[in-house]
């Protein structure tokens, strides 16, 4: 019953569970395909406003993470430009969308990265479009090697993402947990175990992921990385409990910083980016917290709540309907 796609071995149901929704949530080529097709048309029209203007596609629909309902994550890069003022720049495309007749529902949220949501009219396709946030890029780039360092990499963290949302701490928004910041965590997991599933990329391909790379250049550097063959071959039900376990339990979130860039567990020091935080991420090409929507003690405790919930009775139970209901997702 193993996906054409995805050739892993699953000898057990929860594995096999976990492969199925995966098979049945990912994003497919048609979806992919669609996203490309609107952000070649957008930046064709952008550019006769901002003639140098390139604009990438980031996030999930480009990392291999992405579902058949994830939005489009969309960055545009102005070279050069003096007014890169972001809030400016988004007013004037705000406007300039109005006359674009396949856009509709165009808002703006000053956020700490500002960013413009805008629809693709008359379908369900979402885009969140930000000004010159490079790093998203650059990001993006390393979580795509990882996804397909390993196969079990992606069945994994959609179901960890489906999970989460299905439990309600999947919500930056919110004060919760953003899909990235638990695509970070799943990896440090997957890295930190006594046998590791992956590496750091960073650490052993320095040249692919330099983080001053040409923006140009950042989609061609992870084409040099071969996959890596672990010596862990743990089936994909093991590993999501001892995901649940590993946060449940192990992870000290009062003293470690979650290091993907290293592939360890930093210890907190009194900077003001880890002081007083309730969970620490280190964005893998800033000096950044990427957890830091996690501000409210009540959230934080809910989410430590779920780990230790859902751990408890995925143990008991050994199947994935019992965290996560096949009525309540896709
Ligand atoms: P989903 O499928 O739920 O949309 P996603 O993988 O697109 O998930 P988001 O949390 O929406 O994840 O983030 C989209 C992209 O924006 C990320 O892949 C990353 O490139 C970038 N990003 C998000 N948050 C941060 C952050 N705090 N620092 C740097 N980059 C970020
Ligand atoms: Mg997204």
């Amino acid at each position: 019953k193993s996906s054409n796609i995805l050739q892993v071995d699953a000898k057990d149901k929860l594995s096999d569970q976990m492969v199925e929704l995966f098979d049945a949530c990912q994003q497919k080529t048609s979806d992919l395909e669609r996203k490309e097709a609107c952000r070649a048309r957008l930046q064709k029209d952008i550019q006769s406003i901002y003639a140098v203007a390139r604009l990438y596609l980031t996030g999930s629909s480009m990392n291999g993470l992405g579902c058949r309902s994830s939005d489009a994550d969309l960055c545009l890069v102005l070279k050069g430009n003096k007014r890169t003022d972001p809030i400016h720049v988004l007013s004037v495309l705000k406007r300039f969308f109005k006359s674009l007749l396949y856009v509709e529902m165009t808002q703006l949220i000053r956020a700490k990265v500002p960013i413009l949501k805008f629809k693709e009219k008359d379908s369900d396709l979402e885009f969140d479009l930000n000004i010159n946030n490079t790093v998203g890029i650059r990001n993006t780039f390393l979580l795509r090697s990882y996804a397909y360092a390993d196969l079990r990499i992606r069945p994994m963290i959609l179901v960890v993402k489906k999970w989460a949302r299905h439990h309600q701490i999947n919500d930056a928004s919110k004060g919760t947990l953003s899909s990235y910041t638990l695509v970070l965590m799943v990896l440090h997991y997957l890295q930190t175990l006594k046998e590791p599933v992956l590496p750091s990329l960073q650490r052993d391909y320095p040249d692919c992921f330099y983080p001053f790379m040409d923006i140009d250049m950042v989609p061609e550097g992870p084409k040099r990385v071969p996959p890596y063959i672990s010596r862990n071959q743990s089936p994909l039900g093991e590993l999501l409990l001892g995901f649940l376990k590993y946060y449940a339990t192990d992870f000290r979130w009062d003293k470690q910083v979650i290091s993907v860039r290293e592939a360890k567990a930093l210890p907190k020091d009194n900077s003001v980016t880890w002081r007083n935080k309730y969970i620490s991420v280190e964005e893998p090409f800033e000096r950044n917290n990427v957890a830091r929507a996690v501000h409210e003690k009540i959230k934080f405790d809910a989410i430590k709540a779920e780990f230790a919930q859902s751990w408890r009775i995925l143990q008991d139970k050994k199947d994935l309907n019992s965290i996560l209901p096949v009525g309540a997702i896709i």
